[in-house]
């Protein structure tokens, strides 16, 4: 696969179609299997996990529900700090076995702000399943259940990941070239 060129910047082959494919196809086995009988309640979060999503839930071989939702952030007042709000959501949580699904945890912080709104409306369990995961830059705890793969602390695109709006397209991930 030959190098790309996103905007300004150059991106350089990461992960192939086919890796991506195998691993997707793994953490559908085992979610199938870890929630067999339960009913899960897929949350995938716009727009960057609208692929890995689609993929991911073409997978699964018992009973799912999905609805993706798009978080939005403002600030609140000074005590609450930012606030983040979930469009689209309107199924009750409560008593579901609840996962939702990301591209990418980077610092941890979308998550780590947004999941307590999720608890409050007290679904039986919540996980959260990632394709890539940046250890290095965790900056807020969160766990992570279902991991596609762990990747340096680089900038990447593809598969439902953009650069600026662009790249979501490509079927493969790219890493940001450093130069
Ligand atoms: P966090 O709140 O964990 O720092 O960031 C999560 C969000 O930041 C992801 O859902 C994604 O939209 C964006 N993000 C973080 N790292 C990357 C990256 O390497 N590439 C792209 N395209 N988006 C990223």
């Amino acid at each position: 696969m030959p190098n790309i060129c996103i905007h300004d910047k150059i991106f350089t082959p990461f992960l192939n179609a086919h890796i991506i494919g195998e691993k997707v196809d793994a953490l559908a086995r085992q979610i199938s299997q870890d929630y067999a009988g339960k009913k899960p309640l897929f949350i995938p979060i716009l727009n960057g996990s609208f692929i890995f999503a689609a993929d991911l839930f073409k997978k699964i071989t018992i009973e799912a529900e999905i609805c993706f939702i798009k978080l939005a952030s403002y600030k609140g007042t000074r005590s609450s700090g930012q606030v983040i709000t979930a469009i689209g959501l309107d199924i009750d949580l409560f008593n579901r076995h609840v996962i939702i699904v990301e591209d990418i945890v980077d610092t941890g912080k979308t998550l780590s702000a947004f999941l307590p709104q999720l608890i409050h409306q007290q679904p039986a369990s919540l996980k959260i399943a990632a394709l890539l995961l940046k250890p290095a830059a965790t900056q807020f705890p969160v766990t992570v259940d279902y991991t596609g793969f762990s990747i340096p602390n680089k900038f990447v695109l593809g598969y439902g990941l953009d650069y600026n709006g662009l790249g979501r397209n490509f079927a493969e991930i790219y890493e940001l070239l450093e130069q």
